[in-house]
């Protein structure tokens, strides 16, 4: 019977995890070892209650009490705060899904490479701060890192066995967002209710507004960049409003592979999942027809500077990723709470970035996890100042 964890089992990646795990066979099929949340007790505990794993670990601590409340009884362990997140990687699954969001996702996938485990990475944000440890980390201990990301997941597809050195270029496709058409100057009045709308995925609340930035996009091209070890410049980005093509492969033959599927993250969580195997997936089935036309623009500069920004941090290479995720978080968390505009996120992250470039050391490489989250915690304090916000309680 094979083992597993799921963390951030709350989250949008988190329940189609386990909708999948409950498809093929639930507990009669899979031992679930851990499962763990930021702050909400209550689905937490109704999925503990029903997969019964080892442990239910709260992230938020003061929650802890209720979530012990909740499952009184049911013979499931339960621990609360960020060290016992961690601590609950280290308890050996054959597969592990690293499903949290931000850069608390990063410590958590770290500890659970320890034990060689297969790692289905949908925490984008680990690749792009630590990508390099991340990658060293799994293969000092023979651990597999698989991408859940669609377009990550369509490239590893798409490469099969190819190798990479015949691979001219890679492109990963976005949707645009929910400002793909948009006249520009009426972007800096986009609301938050309107920035967390999808025109394809359903996904969370995060991820969706940095759909509509590309914030999401540059993340993915240096999540690329460090799983794939593709060069930058042999990286792009399409606009691809349907969302059905979700990455090519250019090799130096003219040949180009590309992967395509219906929006659901459920193809790149079960193929994941069962990977070396393909398993009949529930997820919906590519209609051409239907869709009639495929469409493709290059992104424009002046709509998405996010683009623009993921390259420099790829030049500058060493802890820029981790400056530049951190201040895009904070950045993030004002426009949601209101205290900037939807076009100033990335002014933020540019200052962030132009500042710690000037102080100097963001080109220096990684040489441990401490020196990553040093440089996490700097720019989300340069962040707020740069916003004039109170410094706020460290959420690593
Ligand atoms: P979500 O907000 O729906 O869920 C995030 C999960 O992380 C929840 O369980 C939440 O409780 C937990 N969490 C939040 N803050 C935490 C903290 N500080 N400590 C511990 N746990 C915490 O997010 P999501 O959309 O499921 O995305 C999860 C990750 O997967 C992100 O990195 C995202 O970029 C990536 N991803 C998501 C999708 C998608 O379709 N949702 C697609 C591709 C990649
Ligand atoms: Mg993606």
């Amino acid at each position: 019977m094979r083992s597993l964890s799921i963390f951030g089992a709350t989250g949008s990646i988190g329940e189609s995890t386990i909708d999948l795990v409950a498809r093929q066979g639930g507990r009669e099929a899979f031992r679930i070892v851990a499962l763990t949340g930021g702050s909400n007790v209550g689905r937490l505990a109704e999925q503990a209650r029903t997969l019964r794993p080892e442990v239910a670990v709260i992230a938020d601590e003061a929650r802890l009490p209720d979530l012990r409340e909740a499952l009184a009884g049911s013979g499931v362990e339960t621990a609360g705060g960020a060290v016992a997140v961690a601590e609950a990687a280290e308890r050996p699954a054959d597969w592990i899904m690293s499903g949290i969001v931000g850069a608390a996702g990063l410590v958590p996938g770290f500890r659970a490479l320890s034990h060689g485990t297969t790692l289905a990475l949908a925490n984008k944000e680990s690749l792009v701060t630590a990508g390099p440890l991340l990658m060293a980390e799994a293969r000092r201990h023979g651990a597999t890192i698989l991408p859940v990301d669609s377009e990550h997941s369509a490239l590893f597809q798409a490469l099969g066995g190819e190798d990479i050195a015949t691979v001219e270029t890679v492109t990963i496709t976005a949707s645009g967002g929910a400002f793909r058409d948009w006249p520009l100057e009426r972007l800096s009045r986009a609301t938050v209710a309107e920035a967390s709308t999808h025109p394809n995925w359903v996904m969370g609340q995060r991820i969706t507004i940095d759909s509509a930035s590309m914030f999401n996009k540059a993340l993915e091209v240096i999540e690329v960049h460090e799983f794939f070890g593709i060069a930058p410049e042999r990286i792009e980005v399409l606009v691809h409003p349907e969302s059905l093509v979700h990455a090519l492969v250019a090799f130096r033959d003219g040949g180009v592979i590309a992967h395509l599927g219906a929006p659901d993250m459920r193809h790149a969580i079960g193929y994941a999942m069962n990977w070396p195997e393909r398993a009949h997936l529930p997820v919906a089935r590519l209609n051409l027809a239907a869709a009639g036309r495929l469409t493709f623009a290059a992104p424009d500069p002046a709509r998405y500077p996010a683009l623009r920004l993921a390259r420099g941090v790829m030049e500058t290479g060493g802890l820029a990723g981790a400056a530049f995720n951190a201040a895009k978080e904070v950045a993030l968390d004002a426009f949601i709470a209101d205290a900037i505009r939807f076009t100033d996120m990335a002014g933020v992250v540019e200052g962030v970035l132009d500042r710690l470039s000037g102080l100097g050391g963001l080109e220096k490489p990684a040489e441990s996890l401490d020196m990553v989250l040093d440089m996490d915690r700097t720019a989300r304090r340069l962040a707020r100042e740069a916003m004039r916000l109170p410094a706020a309680a460290e959420r690593t």
